[in-house]
């Protein structure tokens, strides 16, 4: 890999001056804001509609809104000061979300609309927008072996419909405002992403933390059974949420990647079985798989194709699935175990 110093937010930034972060009640929002949190930025501003006491993650010392960001007065308020604005709000889920309720995908860009014209109102200096790699044409991932997604696999568009056309129209939003009003924005399609402190029951999880769900489950009420949507040989890759996180900055402090759409996604390929047998080394056991084939299922396979944010940041995510997942497994029994003892956990 080239040897590159990628810039990050510290290259551009005081720390007083003032990030604003949307969707931080959430998975990945409320990790970028301990990580900027953690870099010693005093002064951050995180957004999210849910109350606070449904927040995933609440960090000491970050002024915290409750504040829809889908009208354009909340967006104003959201936005006064800002320095930096990372818009990481959507309407979102796993597979079982994003194909049952493509309305609520679709009205996510209420959010970006407004979101991108306060933050250009209110002089930011630079604005993030967080794709995904559902805004790829599904042409191109009817296999499971089907090859790794380049950006330019966006066009000709077929995106996955509801979710995946609307981070696409997103984007290209994005991209005009850099073009005609000088907004510099940055665009990363994210490839799944799991971790602690990420949704893992209730519906909207995705299949790392569903799947450790339901072996923590199955060891607990001692059936030893996990049920699998589809037959399990579909692909994908998942990234670490430390490796987004980063990402995240790295894109952003690029000038070469200035509305520029970038994959962020691992390219450790591996089937949902593969992914399962990972969960039951870390577990300790071995599950009697139960396939259910009436469950949505997404693509037959999708993988990220890293070419080009190796090439620009000298980059890319590359921390174990095995590493990652053993953490993310320990946080879930954790919660499980809290849950089950009366103890308040947010889902
Ligand atoms: P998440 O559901 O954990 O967090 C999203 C947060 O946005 C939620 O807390 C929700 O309450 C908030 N939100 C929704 N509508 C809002 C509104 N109108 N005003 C204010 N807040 C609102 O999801 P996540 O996994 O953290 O995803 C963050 C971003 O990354 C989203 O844009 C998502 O589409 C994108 N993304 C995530 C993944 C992934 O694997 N997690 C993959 C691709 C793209």
């Amino acid at each position: 890999m080239a040897a590159k110093t990628p810039k990050r937010i510290e290259d551009f930034r005081g720390k007083d001056d003032l990030l604003v972060v949307t969707g931080a009640g959430g998975f990945i929002a409320g990790s970028l804001v301990r990580y900027f949190h953690d870099k010693g930025f005093a002064r951050i501003r995180a957004v999210d509609k849910k109350p606070l006491a449904e927040w995933y993650q609440r960090t000491p010392g970050v002024e915290n809104l409750v504040l829809d960001v889908s009208s354009p007065e909340n967006c104003a308020q959201a936005c006064d000061g800002a320095v930096e604005v990372y818009n990481l709000a959507a309407d979102m889920g796993g597979m079982g979300f994003i194909e049952r309720f493509r309305i609520e995908c679709l009205r996510s860009v209420l959010i970006n609309t407004h979101m991108i014209e306060a933050a250009q109102k209110a002089g930011a200096d630079r604005y993030f927008f967080s794709s995904s790699a559902c805004a790829y044409n599904v042409d191109l991932q009817k296999d499971a072996r089907s090859r790794a997604l380049k950006e330019s696999d966006a066009y000709p568009a077929n995106a996955e419909r509801g979710y995946g056309w609307e981070k696409l129209f997103s984007e290209m939003v994005c991209q005009e405002y850099w073009a005609e009003r000088g907004l510099k924005t940055a665009i990363a399609r994210f490839h799944n992403v799991y971790g602690p402190h990420g949704t893992w029951d209730g519906g909207r999880e995705k299949a790392p933390a569903a799947l450790s769900r339901k072996v923590v489950e199955a060891r607990d009420n001692g059936t030893y059974a996990v049920e699998i949507w589809g037959d399990g040989t579909r692909t994908r890759s998942f990234m670490w949420i430390g490796d987004c996180v980063n990402g995240i900055d790295m894109i952003m402090h690029c000038d070469e990647l200035i509305a520029t759409p970038i994959n962020l996604g691992s390219c450790e390929l591996v089937s949902v079985n593969d992914l399962l047998g990972l969960i039951e080394d870390i577990a300790g056991c071995k599950v009697e798989r139960r396939y259910d084939l009436t469950q949505p299922l997404g693509v037959g396979g999708r993988n990220s194709d890293n070419t080009m944010i190796r090439r620009v940041l000298g980059w890319e995510p590359s921390t174990p699935l095995r590493d990652g997942l053993a953490r993310t497994y320990a946080w879930i029994a954790e919660q499980y175990a809290l849950r089950k003892a009366g103890r308040k956990v947010v889902l």
